[in-house]
């Protein structure tokens, strides 16, 4: 027997575990659809009357996957689609461009948001302001810090921190126009949790969206944060807490953090991200039935959010 095989082995179980890590929800494509995947149906049809909105979904990408998609979310209920596509990088402007004509072919839908801009030549934030003038309801996702992602950490137009390069004027900006802005940032911790905290507190009425804040994340680590800023509203994966065997805390773990901050909170598909669409629709429905709260329910499956963008509806 190789006497090394042990530590071979330690060390690619260790290797894996670290790589493991480093999937974090987010990017495009979905990964992981299913079709083995059998829900209790009985869960949607109960809460089918929330019309529920996915505020985070990258289906604009990927030859058009809203397309593909459309037969489940009509299945799943999901009354609107906040639509973008590729994030933070030259790709992402013609992503953009499908989102805006989805929306084009079904208002009542389709929610575009758009994510394809310099990060740090001044033809950025001219392009930002271009396309909320256009009719974009908002900015997003954008890349504002990432390390671990193998898919936002790589992207040209990334951010190094929530304070870099064109970001401090886009927050300006989307204040002026009343528009919010989705941004990934990861770790959730440390030095970029720290400078999205100087955004927040610089620009106090801009709307900033914290994507998949339960990612890689926990209840007691996020708290601080819709505690300090009335300015931020989370959104929130119930398909990685639910489905991704990385995540350390159940659906049942974050409910009182939800609970104390019912106005904050949104749900999100990633577009499935590591799960499969279905599992992270589902996902939503599982959620809201532990919460089993119609106020709160209402509230974080459709109303926080179309209070944020009320203006354009
Ligand atoms: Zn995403």
């Amino acid at each position: 027997m190789n006497p090394h095989l042990p530590s071979i082995i330690l060390r690619s179980m260790l290797i894996t575990s670290i790589f493991s890590l480093f999937l974090i929800a987010c990017g495009s494509g979905s990964g992981g659809d299913d079709k083995k995947f059998s829900p209790n149906m009985q869960i949607v049809e109960k809460w089918k009357h929330l019309k529920m909105i996915d505020i985070h979904n990258h289906d604009a990408c990927c030859d058009k996957a809203y397309q593909r998609y459309k037969q489940l979310f009509d299945t799943y209920y999901i009354d609107k689609i906040v639509l973008f596509g590729d994030i933070s990088e030259p790709s992402a402007i013609n992503t953009d461009e499908v989102a805006w004509n989805a929306y084009k072919d079904n208002p009542a839908r389709i929610i575009p948001f758009f994510s394809g801009f310099e990060m740090y030549q001044p033809q950025g934030l001219d392009r930002v302001v271009a396309n909320i003038k256009k009719g974009y309801f908002g900015v997003g996702e954008t890349v504002a810090a990432s390390t671990n992602s193998p898919v936002a950490s790589v992207v040209a137009w990334k951010a190094q921190h929530p304070m870099d390069g064109n970001l401090p004027q886009i927050y300006k900006i989307c204040a002026d126009y009343d528009v919010p802005i989705l941004l990934h940032i990861d770790p959730l911790s440390g030095f970029s949790i720290e400078k999205l905290e100087e955004a927040l507190k610089a620009f106090p009425t801009t709307k900033f969206i914290l994507g998949h804040v339960n990612a890689y994340n926990s209840p007691a680590n996020l708290v601080h944060l819709p505690a300090t800023y009335s300015n931020l509203y989370l959104d929130f994966l119930p398909g990685f807490t639910r489905y991704n065997p990385d995540s350390a805390y159940s659906l049942k773990d974050w409910i009182p953090l939800i609970k104390q901050y019912p106005d904050r909170f949104m749900l999100s598909t990633d577009s499935g991200y590591g799960v499969g669409h279905e599992e992270a629709l589902f996902a939503m429905y599982e959620l809201i039935d532990l919460i089993n709260d119609e106020a709160i329910a209402k509230k974080i499956a459709r109303e926080n959010f179309l209070n944020l963008i009320k203006a354009k509806l």
